[in-house]
């Protein structure tokens, strides 16, 4: 499917229904696996200049991989974008640059936008600022909302400028200092700075399809450890007390 640019706005919206989101409030991805069984993610370091890759297998599904050394807020922006590559994009093929404010292809913009819109859809971001935020746009607010949604400070005013609420010169002047205003305000950090130790882990059905090969007989134990370790699921096969 190819869509317009247009309709982005309302792909993002179908798809938030598809999987059984509220057309309101933030998106929590943690169990987006069991929302389409389908998928697989893979969360694991990339060099910077990538955000993110997907790969579409020619039937339903398809494995999304993030970089894990990105701040959280960047890596939800790109798991959405990644989305819209595995339910849109022609190209069962894809390597991501990290492009937030300028993607340089058609389809890097139509991911971008589709992103912005799923992870903040229109209506219930003006409610929030209205009703929440008295429609007054000052530092509380922009930490409020982008804790709210989680999402970067990049992506939450791109959304207020494209709504008209900011201008691209005032902008600017909220995209200094983020981390320290942050920690001021009693924020945590999480949204804004790359993690200490980036996850290295496999969900989704690469996972429970390995588990089914092996109680059908069809791969070995030793195939299914060899396979679960290639996904960086050790905490499998090999459990913890605490891991039971
Ligand atoms: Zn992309």
């Amino acid at each position: 499917m190819k869509p317009n640019k247009p309709n982005l706005a309302e792909l993002a919206d179908k798809i938030r229904r598809n999987l059984g989101y509220s057309q309101a409030g933030p998106i929590s991805f943690a169990d987006l696996c069991d929302r389409n069984r389908n998928l697989t993610i893979v969360e694991r370091p990339f060099s910077e200049n990538t955000s993110g890759m997907c790969v579409k297998d020619g039937s339903e599904g398809g494995i999304i991989a993030i970089n894990s050394t990105m701040a959280l807020g960047r890596q939800r922006f790109t798991l959405a974008h990644e989305l819209y590559h595995f339910y849109f994009s022609n190209n069962p093929f894809i390597i991501c640059p990290d492009e937030e404010d300028n993607a340089k292809t058609e389809d890097e913009r139509n991911a971008n936008f589709f992103a912005t819109h799923f992870l903040m859809p229109t209506p219930s971001f003006i409610a929030y600022f209205e009703d929440v935020c008295g429609a007054s746009i000052s530092i509380d607010t922009i930490l409020k909302m982008e804790h709210y949604f989680q999402v970067s400070r990049r992506a939450l005013l791109s959304k207020f400028c494209s709504l008209g609420y900011l201008s691209q010169e005032e902008k600017e002047k909220f995209l200094v200092n983020i981390v320290r205003t942050a920690s001021e305000k009693g924020y945590p950090k999480d949204l804004y700075v790359a993690p200490n130790n980036p996850q290295q882990i496999t969900y989704g059905k690469y996972v429970a399809l390995v588990g089914e090969m092996f109680e059908k007989g069809f791969i070995s134990k030793q195939k299914r450890d060899e396979l679960l370790l290639d996904a960086y699921r050790d905490d499998i096969v090999f459990p913890t007390q605490e891991g039971e």
